[in-house]
């Protein structure tokens, strides 16, 4: 570490995405002094602004994990939030469509899934009340989701940021976080940008996304052993010019790794597809076009109506997965000093979707933890 002086500050938050700034926003609101260090020239820019904007009800995550934990409460906290403040959301539902008789049998289970995590209104429906609701659907069966919706993400964060800065928090922007130090006086970080700064803090929150568990790593006294090995899970998304053929989001039966290619919708009503799975070595956000041709084939089993030369490549996002391809699932990972040992360090890895639907639910997890350490 350099030897200029360190500014004490209470807490500082690493990373201005959705959940870094929901953090920031609880701990402030919670009566704390709270500095968000940003690398990027704005709030967002990473996996935050890179996902697909839906509001998950809560359904495929196992019973008890923290995904399922915090991704309900977080969607019902989600739309009073949005409600309150102004955001553009729509609470347009989804339908999770069957196309041959192996996936039928799979939505009752998917349904028992949703039910024991807390989901309200989830209805089995027949392919003829399925595609009566969506007339350009094609269906042997479906599983009807009430309360999924969208939001305008970047809105979100927008209040989220007000709401923070209005009980004092203060952003830095280009300052990259280039290590850290365990002391005895709290977490000595250095700051790397055009104003360099280091700072002294009695608690450190890690919410780096996909670059989470590297800054870990680079934080003199935290064990290395509790550190995940980051991977990388690549979303494509291509888009489709002109209106959604849909008024709800369409999901296929869930694919290992994710979601299926589903087809949602945004604020302004255009239809994206994605995200696929494309297991990748380094942060990449290129769509390779030639991908279309298996978002054609995928559509087309619930939308035979899909036009040959309509799909554009449209933009990526990365999960910043913690397990590599092929192990079981993840969930998120909180770690506070119960986990690591390390007093005043909060670390969030793996905080893959649903953590834009989550976000407040999380932000409320580690205000807990910061209120114990
Ligand atoms: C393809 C895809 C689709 C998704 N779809 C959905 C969805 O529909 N619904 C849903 O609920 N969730 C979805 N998600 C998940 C959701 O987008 C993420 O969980 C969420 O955006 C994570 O936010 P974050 O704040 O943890 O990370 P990020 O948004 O990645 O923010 C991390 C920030 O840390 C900054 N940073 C990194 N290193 C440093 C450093 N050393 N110093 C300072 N700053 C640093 C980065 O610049 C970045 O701004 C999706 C994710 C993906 C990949």
């Amino acid at each position: 570490m350099t030897s200029s002086p360190f500014e004490t500050v209470d807490c500082v938050v690493i990373g201005a995405g959705v959940v870094g700034l929901a953090v920031a926003r609880a701990l402030a609101l919670s009566g704390r002094e709270v500095i968000v260090i940003e690398a990027a020239e704005g709030i967002g820019t990473g996996t935050s602004s890179r996902n697909s904007e839906v509001i998950h009800a809560g359904i495929y995550y196992p019973k008890g994990s923290l995904m399922a934990e915090t991704c309900v409460p977080g969607r019902r906290l989600l739309y009073a939030y949005c409600a309150e403040h102004g955001v553009p959301h729509i609470n347009c539902g989804k339908l999770i469509v069957a196309t041959d008789a192996a996936e039928s049998a799979r939505l009752g289970e998917i349904k028992g899934r949703a039910e024991a995590n807390g989901v309200e209104g989830m209805r089995l429906l027949g392919a003829a009340e399925a595609m009566a609701l969506e007339p350009n659907l094609q269906c042997t069966a479906a599983l009807f989701s009430p309360t999924t919706g969208i939001v305008d993400s970047h809105s979100y964060m927008l209040a989220l940021q007000g709401d923070a800065e209005a009980h004092g928090t203060m952003l830095a922007f280009h300052s990259p976080v280039e290590r850290g130090r365990v002391t005895d006086d709290g977490i000595d970080i250095e700051v790397g940008g055009a104003e360099p700064m280091n700072l002294r803090c009695r608690l450190v929150v890690n919410s780096a996304g996909l670059h989470a568990p590297a800054l870990a790593r680079k934080i003199v006294g935290m064990p290395a052993d509790r550190v995940p090995t980051p991977y990388y899970a690549k979303g494509n998304y291509f888009t489709l010019a002109g209106r959604s053929p849909f008024s709800r989001l369409i999901y296929p039966v869930p694919v290992p790794g994710g979601l299926g290619v589903h087809i949602t919708v945004d604020m302004g009503g255009q239809a994206k597809f994605g995200p696929d799975v494309e297991w990748i070595d380094d942060i990449d956000y290129t769509v390779d076009p030639h991908r279309a041709d298996k978002f054609y084939a995928a559509v087309r089993r619930y939308w035979p109506g899909l036009k040959d030369g309509t799909l554009q490549p449209g933009y990526a996002g990365i999960r910043p997965k913690i397990v590599p391809q092929g192990a079981p699932a993840q969930d998120f990972t909180l770690q506070g000093p119960a986990e690591h040992g390390v007093a005043g360090l909060i670390n969030l890895f793996g905080i893959e979707s649903p953590g834009l639907t989550a976000s407040l639910a999380l932000a409320e997890h580690v205000r807990r933890i910061a209120g114990n350490s």
